[in-house]
């Protein structure tokens, strides 16, 4: 029987998990480890001496050289963190080893805390992921196609809840061997030249070639020095074009993945999150293995959330 290269592939395991991070001790460690790989560096001014202090349990880094003071989690998503990091770790695991993402309601059963707690982990390690995402464009082979969350595809339904419909451009680059690499899923003011061009700018090399349907607005890849290929789809199903198989396949597994471990969430607040995460979890679906440490270096290397923003998310919780 031929095995899923995916699904097959080797996790890390829990017994695996349990032996790197059962402890406060080990937790500290890789989360010094995944947040200065080079040694310490002072947040203010870069340095690399300093002195460590003991605060209880707690560590603080201080700079010999600006005598600037940071514990381990300020200026990381763990920054005032009233959490175990244990508990943290645990969540990193749980997010980074589940196939199609885990829902805050389940992440609240399995780490045993409040739902608004679950909730703020959740959606920080979102973030984390979603900053990662943001760093990387695509190029060569790209497959495009405009899209929507929170109501049916272009063309659907309109009426209940479309006012909470957030339209993305989900696109997918593609090896030589026309097998799919990386994928970007990013929310767009709407479908319009201008909104594409300033998407592809930020989101294309130039000199890829975009493979797109007859939506007139996906022109616009070319002021960002791309060439576009228009695929008239008239009559035919999505699948039965293939300039634009795997973008319709990424779409459909989306959908999957929402529908299976996310109740609903308010599209237009968090949509960037969520295509973010699924975006993160898909370019990086052949290192299960090494998932969770990768994660955990997206989380100590992610800015905190604002105090405004943390707010925003605490008014959604309750
Ligand atoms: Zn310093």
């Amino acid at each position: 029987m031929a095995m899923n290269r995916i699904q097959f592939q080797p996790g890390l395991s829990m017994p695996e998990f349990l032996k790197l991070f059962a402890t406060e001790a080990l937790c500290s460690q890789a989360l010094e480890q995944a947040r200065w790989p080079d040694g310490f560096r002072c947040p203010d001014c870069a340095g690399a001496a300093h002195c460590v202090l003991r605060t209880g349990t707690h560590k603080v880094f201080q700079c010999n050289a600006c005598r600037h003071q940071t514990s381990l989690t300020a200026g990381t998503v763990f920054q005032s963190t009233k959490l175990p990091l244990t508990t943290w770790f645990l969540a990193i695991y749980l997010i980074s080893q589940a196939k199609t993402g885990l829902s805050a309601l389940s992440l609240k059963r399995h780490l045993g805390v409040s739902y608004p707690t679950a909730w703020l982990v959740h959606h920080k390690l979102m973030q984390a992921m979603t900053e990662r995402e943001a760093r990387y464009t695509l190029s060569g082979k790209v497959q495009v196609d405009d899209a929507y969350l929170g109501g049916e595809r272009s063309g659907g339904k309109v009426g209940r809840g479309s006012e909470n419909k957030v339209a993305f451009v989900a696109a997918v680059s593609l090896t030589d061997e026309g097998h799919p690499l990386r994928v970007k899923l990013s929310p767009v003011a709407g479908f319009k030249l201008k909104a594409i061009a300033d998407w592809a700018s930020k989101s294309l090399a130039p000199g890829s070639t975009v493979y797109s349907d007859g939506l007139a607005c996906f022109s616009a890849v070319t002021q960002a020095g791309c060439t576009h290929e228009c695929t008239v789809v008239a009559g035919r199903k999505p699948k039965e074009v293939p300039e634009l198989q795997w973008i319709n396949t990424v779409l459909g597994n989306l959908k999957t993945s929402l529908s299976g471990s996310y109740h609903s969430f308010g599209f237009r607040k968090y949509a960037e999150q969520y295509l973010g995460a699924f975006a993160y979890r898909f370019n990086r679906r052949f290192d299960l293995k090494t998932l969770t440490k990768r994660l955990l270096v997206a989380a100590a290397q992610c800015a905190p959330h604002s105090q405004r923003s943390i707010r925003m998310v605490a008014e959604h919780c309750c």
